[in-house]
């Protein structure tokens, strides 16, 4: 038996799936088994279209059975750059959008998913003062869009949320939190066959001519073809590929916790998340290991001694915690976009393309396949304003890497100095 990819994989039922032998025809081919591929499918599959969905490896073998868990109640990208893309109007469209995605979440988790632990209470951590007055920033213009949820707390209160004393302060978030992204899609994936979708997995897209589309064994003539590939898509559309970067980010969780432990470290049940740029974003899953993410690398090879590594940054973070054995460990690619904007939006009258969630995906994916299927059964006024936002590729070609790399070393030297 080979073992589990990640400690979700390990935690979660998935059935197998059969892979695409022979030709078939559909209204709408998805590529692409991830968070956005089978959202997509099962708003589709609800509205009365035939689906039939395309998956390389595994429902969840990319980025959606590999994250932090972390439920993010947010645009994506700043406010100040989206309302320069978008303008005033635009901005309260997308900031309402990003509410409207964790009340979906909410609802999907319920009917779909009530296993996936979805639970809220968020901690965006600082860790010194120009953190903290950007955070502070954040904060106010939050309460400005009308949401009044978050809260500054500093100091010594952080204690009353986290048992670290690693952070000088923090914006508490009540709507945002934490899920088991695995069994959440696992879920969503069983309400679209349940809605009449068809997901094949093991059956990556070699070619798509029009909205032809091809695997080794079998072929999908449909009316719309939507990419949800992501940072795992390669080179099957260059266009695509070069409007975002794939960064690796790696995660770690630990034997279970005992309860004087969890008592101590999680006095309230929140997820954190640092503010550097390649940050620390950790919680505590239902079985009472801390799950720990870290880091931003544009090299996508998984460092040698990762658990070492890992067991020192949790240990910056609780002391107590500097030997803890680690159980699970594993890495995966985000997509990122330059402004940090998802890309939605279409390359032709009949195909449509999702990616470059940022890091922010678990929860904006959701939004993302609900207005792929607006626009596919009419009304596209949604994704026109996804639309307007411009993606620019990312600059230097081949070279792109090496000089991110360079980029990625300065703001990382920039956080460890605390400036
Ligand atoms: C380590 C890590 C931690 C993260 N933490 C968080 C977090 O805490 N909170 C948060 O909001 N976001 C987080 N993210 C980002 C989030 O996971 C993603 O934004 C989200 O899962 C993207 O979903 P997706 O469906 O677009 O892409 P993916 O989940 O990557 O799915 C793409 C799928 O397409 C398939 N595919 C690719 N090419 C083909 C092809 N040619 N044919 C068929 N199939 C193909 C792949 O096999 C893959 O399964 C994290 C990501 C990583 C890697």
């Amino acid at each position: 038996m080979t073992a589990p990819l990640t400690w979700y994989h390990a935690t979660a039922e998935a059935p197998d799936r059969p892979r695409l032998i022979g030709d078939r025809s559909c209204d709408v081919c998805v590529i692409g088994g991830g968070l956005t591929g089978v959202s997509t499918a099962l708003h589709c599959a609800e509205r009365g279209l035939e689906v039939v969905l395309l998956e390389a490896e595994t429902i969840g073998f990319g980025a959606s059975g590999r994250n932090g868990g972390q439920v993010l109640q947010s645009l994506g990208a700043d406010v100040s750059v989206v309302e320069r893309q978008v303008g005033k109007d635009g901005t309260r469209a997308f900031f309402d959008m990003a509410r409207e995605a964790v009340e979906d979440m909410k609802l999907r988790a319920d009917r779909h998913a009530p296993d996936a632990d979805l639970r809220f209470g968020y901690l965006h951590a600082t860790l010194n003062d120009r953190q903290f007055e950007g955070m502070q920033g954040v904060c106010e213009a939050w309460h400005a869009w009308g949401y009044t949820g978050p809260k500054m707390v500093r100091g010594a209160e952080v204690r009353d949320w986290l048992g670290s004393d690693r952070y000088t302060g923090a914006m508490v978030d009540p709507e945002s939190g934490q899920i088991h992204p695995l069994r959440y899609l696992l879920g969503l994936a069983r309400g679209a066959e349940e809605a009449g979708a068809l997901l094949f997995e093991h059956s990556p897209v070699r070619e798509v001519d029009g909205t032809v589309v091809r695997t080794a064994a079998g072929a999908v003539t449909a009316k719309h073809v939507v990419y949800c590939g992501n940072a795992y898509l390669g080179r099957l559309h260059r266009k695509l590929r070069s409007k975002i970067m794939p960064v690796a980010s790696f995660v770690a969780v630990t034997e279970p916790l005992s309860d004087a432990l969890v008592a101590k470290l999680f006095p309230q049940d929140v997820a954190v998340a640092d503010c550097n740029v390649a940050l620390d974003y950790f919680r505590l899953t239902h079985d009472r290991r801390l799950l720990f993410g870290s880091g931003a690398s544009y090299s996508a090879i998984t460092p040698p001694g990762l658990a070492g590594t890992m067991r020192r940054k949790i240990g910056r973070v609780f002391p107590e915690l500097a030997n803890v054995r680690i159980d699970h460990q594993w890495g995966g690619l985000i997509g990122i976009t330059i402004n940090r904007i998802p890309d939605i939006g279409r390359l032709s009258e009949t195909v449509f393309h999702a990616q470059g969630f940022s890091g922010q995906g678990v929860v904006l994916t959701g939004l993302a396949g609900k207005i792929i299927a607006e626009a596919i059964t009419g009304d596209d006024s949604r994704l026109k304003l996804f639309e307007k936002v411009r993606h620019l590729p990312f600059p230097g070609g081949p070279l792109r890497t090496p000089a991110l790399m360079a980029g990625m070393g300065w703001a990382k030297t920039r956080d460890w100095l605390g400036v």
